[in-house]
């Protein structure tokens, strides 16, 4: 049905031929047919490749600022790139509201978009809690009523950009006790923002020695070979619990393979944008990858193969749930001098230990640890690191619904007493990255901070009745 003498049919025909090569082009890097298209649509068929991968990356990211409500700092100045015009302008002008409502962030003077989310309990910037090594800022001092100081003490954890509200909820029923926010990025290589809510004194703390490796370099220098000088990071974001499919690193391989050396602007932009968004490191020549769990390890302060011994998967899902383990020990280092000859632990949600890795590196002995935990995998890894550490006394329960408060009582009656209640309920609903079950407190899953809180309540009073 052609005519070749239709010169407007030939180039009708040519421009969907080439409309074609860019959606395959495209399709091939990794994006899918609908991402192409609607690039196509956006920058027209005649726009370069790279023009169409930057407009395809600016949207991901736009999305993802979107849905994870501006998680994380290195989203925010992504989405500050990527965005032209009206939303960039209206971004700004938001951002300079709060901040002015904040009064100008008393706790840091570089202007941040940190407490976009938490009217009523901004994050400090930097996000050093009441003090860490190395900020001598003016550090903190505080009155806790006789009431709330320990023992037992108690360490309550969660992730710091919580939905709006959430942190002074999660305070009020932790005895109005101001939270201690902290980005692990100020003591070791990689980011981890936390809120903390405990009863422990904060003065005279004292860091873990040797202090953890503070740069990716420090930590891995067998990558300074393969790193090239436009990626400029120096620390790592928040470890996940999922980590890249080969997929898109292959494609970042192929798109620097088939690039000038260096890469043009945007292929860089693309492949940071990726690297940050996906911990990729630099392992060979214009190849990234992810983290491999031992290097998750090191960087969270476990032992070397803590986690080995489950799947893949199942590591690297734990550890992404895991505390940073310097960071929590810096905290908990004030109980050394106070319990000389160990600690009874009641551990509520203990995952992988990353509380107990903390007291052991700090030279505290765990009398006894009633460990709550209820993934599988979790606890062969705790119970196998605890079997080849410990001497004291290890008792597991699987689900904090069955600890009743008969039951703590006869462990109270048995052992004592608690020294210490720690733990770090599932952030599950609370967390950026999830968008769909981000119901707060009361979701499914972050519910169980009530467990903690009865049963802290529980043993306190408990406690406060038998004079311990
Ligand atoms: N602080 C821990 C990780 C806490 S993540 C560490 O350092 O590794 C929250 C943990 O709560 C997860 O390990 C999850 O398996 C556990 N959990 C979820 N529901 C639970 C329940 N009903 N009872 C006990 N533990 C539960």
């Amino acid at each position: 049905e052609s005519s070749s003498d239709d010169s407007g049919y030939e180039d009708f025909m040519r421009e969907m031929s080439e409309r074609d090569e860019k959606i395959n082009s495209l399709v091939n890097m990794g994006f899918s047919e609908d991402e192409a298209n609607r690039a196509i649509i956006r920058c027209g068929a005649d726009a370069d490749i790279c023009v169409l991968v930057d407009s395809v990356s600016a949207s991901r990211v736009a999305e993802d600022c979107h849905s994870r409500n501006l998680s994380d700092h290195q989203v925010t100045d992504r989405c500050f790139n990527s965005f032209g015009g009206r939303k960039k302008a209206r971004l700004m002008e938001e951002s300079r509201k709060k901040r002015k409502r904040y009064g100008g962030g008393g706790q840091g003077n570089r202007p941040s978009l940190d407490g976009s989310d938490e009217e009523s309990m901004p994050l400090p910037n930097p996000m050093v809690g009441f003090n860490l090594p190395g900020y001598s800022g003016s550090s903190v001092t505080r009155m806790l009523s006789k009431l709330d100081t320990g023992p037992p003490f108690f360490y309550y954890e969660n992730v710091a950009r919580a939905p709006k509200g959430e942190w002074a909820k999660i305070s009020r029923n932790l005895f109005d006790i101001q939270p201690e926010f902290v980005d692990s990025l100020h003591l070791c290589a990689a980011a981890r923002k936390r809120g903390y809510i405990h009863n422990l004194p904060i003065e005279n703390r004292s860091p873990l020695l040797p202090l953890p490796p503070k740069t990716i370099f420090e930590a891995f220098p067998h990558y300074k070979k393969w790193w090239p000088s436009w990626d400029t990071r120096t620390h790592l974001n928040c470890l996940q619990t999922c980590v890249a499919s080969a997929k898109l690193t292959d494609r970042i391989q192929r798109a620097l393979v088939s690039s000038s050396n260096p890469p043009p602007k945007s292929v860089q932009k693309d492949v940071m944008d990726e690297c940050k968004k996906w911990n990729l490191i630099w392992v060979g020549k214009n190849k990234v990858a992810p983290l491999e769990p031992h290097e998750m390890e090191l960087l969270l302060g476990f032992p070397r193969d803590h986690t080995r011994g489950v799947g893949k998967t199942q590591r690297y899902k734990s550890l992404g749930n895991s505390f940073q383990v310097d960071t929590v020990a810096y905290h908990l280092s004030v109980l050394r001098r106070m319990f000389p000859n160990g600690v009874r632990v009641l551990s509520l949600f203990t995952g992988i230990g990353g509380g107990e890795v903390a007291l052991h590196k700090l030279g505290i002995h765990m009398r006894v640890v009633i460990s709550v935990e209820i993934g599988e995998a979790s606890k062969k890894i705790f119970r196998s690191w605890w079997d080849q550490t410990q001497t004291g006394t290890l008792i597991e329960i699987d689900d904090v619904k069955s600890l009743t408060n008969d039951r703590v009582a006869s462990f109270i009656s048995q052992f004592g007493g608690f020294d210490l209640v720690i733990g770090g309920s599932p952030c599950n609903n609370l967390a950026g990255s999830n968008r769909h079950h981000r119901d707060g407190l009361e979701g499914k899953h972050s519910a169980l901070f009530y467990d903690y809180v009865r049963i802290l309540n529980f043993v306190k009073s408990t406690m406060a009745g038998r004079r311990m």
